[in-house]
């Protein structure tokens, strides 16, 4: 049976991790240690608690009124072969938009097999590391400049990383 470790239970009601009222699962388990990350506490793979993804997707069946779900951790993409069926679920089952924020850059999701078959559900991607001195608190939906907020359809697609419109405001901010 198929199972995601989570930090912490399914959130439901979140404004800040893309637009709308979201679900996020928060996944366990980070190599990428970035300093000043603000959960340290996801990076430990072997932290949390291991879920069945029917149960995930059951929760997500009770749940109302959300515009989509994102992914976020922690890292999402090394749990890929657990997360595409909950990602599918959402997007097929419950016409949801999918979110996922990754320390992985888009271009290094896409030489990984298992990783790109995820990235391939997902409808907006906040990708690469938070690096502390690019931090910017009036940055929306991601946490330092260099992070990118990618429309992976798109992407996919024309085989370029093309931005995303909600990543379009964070451009001109010391205009
Ligand atoms: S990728 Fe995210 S969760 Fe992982 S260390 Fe960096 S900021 Fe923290």
């Amino acid at each position: 049976m198929l199972s995601v470790r989570l930090a912490s239970d399914l959130q439901r009601d979140s404004i800040v991790d893309g637009p709308g009222l979201r679900m996020v699962l928060w996944t366990q388990g980070c190599p990428h240690h970035c300093p000043n990350c603000h959960n340290p506490q996801t990076h430990d793979p072997n932290g949390g608690v291991s879920v069945d993804v029917t149960r995930i997707i059951e929760e997500m069946k009770q749940i109302r009124l959300q515009s989509g779900l994102t992914l976020s951790g922690g890292e999402p993409f090394d749990q890929s072969a657990a997360l595409i069926p909950i990602a599918v679920f959402a997007k097929e089952e419950m016409k949801l938009n999918v979110w996922a924020y990754s320390g992985y850059t888009f271009e290094e999701l896409l030489c990984d097999k298992e990783k790109k078959a995820l990235l391939e559900h997902i409808d907006v991607l906040v990708d690469g590391r938070f690096i502390e001195a690019q931090k910017d608190y009036r940055l929306r939906f991601k946490g330092s400049k260099n992070q990118r907020i990618i429309d992976v359809q798109q992407s996919l697609a024309k085989q370029q990383v093309i931005l995303s419109a909600y990543d379009e405001v964070n451009q001109h901010l010391d205009e």
